[in-house]
């Protein structure tokens, strides 16, 4: 049975590289529905993310022209997270399964067969995971397993060198709309959804127009993002902190004791000293304590799903 396959695509001022981006999805949908593996009803959502350039122009053009593209215009930039979830939920009306990936195609699209492959195993989340970096410069290669290493040492649980090239079928996207924060990283919701899950790995090209829409800027708030709305250990470590810096001052305490005993301390110091030490590492602590507290509020009001159903029987 053929399935209904949504390509998902976020851009930002890409009217450079859209014509060929455009021309190749279209031969590789083409090909997947002359295989019978795609549907007819199979689309291509061009999500236009508050561009300033013709990109817009041009999706609409060639929705014109062509019924498998389509087009969503955001009324502003929101950036590509926001762009990409706002063509999942569009999507998720029609179809069986959605595969996203970014405008430059830097994402292999021939394993897309693969992908839908695993879908049709009974996959409901397929991560697309690159097995080299060589496209990359040493700066950003060097940061990002730097960043994959260190958000798994904060306990999130996220796919080790996976961008958001995947594929998700229609009750993962189910599952994704019950997620209600504003601070999105998809790639640390979509494995909290559950479900079947695979791997498809491919090489990354280098964009061929055009370039890069995430400057380092972008880069790091993504970055401080994904650790943020998904790990209070930061918050833990300060309490922590404060425990040990307590604890030092002990130490601290007895040294100026013995100095003070000794007679080689200046009038004073000892108990200036210790205080200090004691109520910063104390001070500390409770900041900690507080902040466990913030950290409960600031999960409460993410209001994610609590848990979400994948078979049920009842007789
Ligand atoms: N993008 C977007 N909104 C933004 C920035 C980027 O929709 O504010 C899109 C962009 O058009 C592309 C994808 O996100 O399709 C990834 O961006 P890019 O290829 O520039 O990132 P890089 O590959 O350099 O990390
Ligand atoms: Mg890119």
């Amino acid at each position: 049975m053929p399935v209904i396959v949504y390509f998902v695509v976020p851009c930002y001022n890409e009217e450079e590289v859209l014509p060929e981006t455009i021309k190749r999805l279209d031969q590789k949908l083409q090909s997947l529905i002359d295989e019978g593996k795609a549907d007819e009803d199979s689309r291509m959502i061009f999500v236009d993310d508050g561009s300033k350039d013709n990109t817009w122009g041009l999706i609409s053009e060639y929705s014109r022209s062509n019924r498998y593209v389509g087009g969503v215009k955001l009324s502003r930039n929101r950036g590509h997270q926001n762009a990409l979830l706002s063509g999942l939920m569009t999507a998720k009306e029609h179809c069986d399964c959605v595969i996203s990936l970014d405008a430059d195609l830097q994402d292999d699209i021939d394993v897309i067969d693969q992908f839908i492959d695993k879908y049709l195993d009974g996959c409901e989340i397929v991560y697309g995971v690159r097995n080299n970096r060589d496209s990359d410069t040493a700066f950003k290669r060097t940061t990002a397993q730097g960043y994959y290493k260190f958000m798994k040492m904060l306990g999130v649980d996220i796919v080790y060198n996976h961008a958001d090239y995947r594929l998700m079928g229609s009750r993962a996207l189910e599952a994704l709309s019950q997620y209600s924060e504003v601070n999105l990283f998809l790639r640390g919701i979509v494995p909290l959804i559950g479900y079947r899950t695979d791997y498809v790995y491919y090489e990354r090209a280098e964009r061929f127009a055009g370039e890069s829409k995430y400057p380092l800027k972008k880069m790091i708030k993504f970055a401080v993002d994904g650790i943020t709305s998904f790990s209070v250990k930061p918050l833990k470590i300060i309490s922590n902190l404060g425990l040990i810096i307590c604890f030092l001052s002990i130490i601290g305490f007895i040294y100026a004791l013995v100095s003070f005993l000794l007679g080689s301390a200046v009038a004073g110091w000892a108990s200036t000293i210790c205080s200090i030490w004691f109520l910063g590492g104390l001070q500390m602590f409770c900041i900690g304590i507080v902040g466990t507290y913030v950290g409960k509020i600031y999960g409460e009001v993410k209001r994610r799903p609590r848990y979400i159903i994948e078979e049920e029987i009842i007789n």
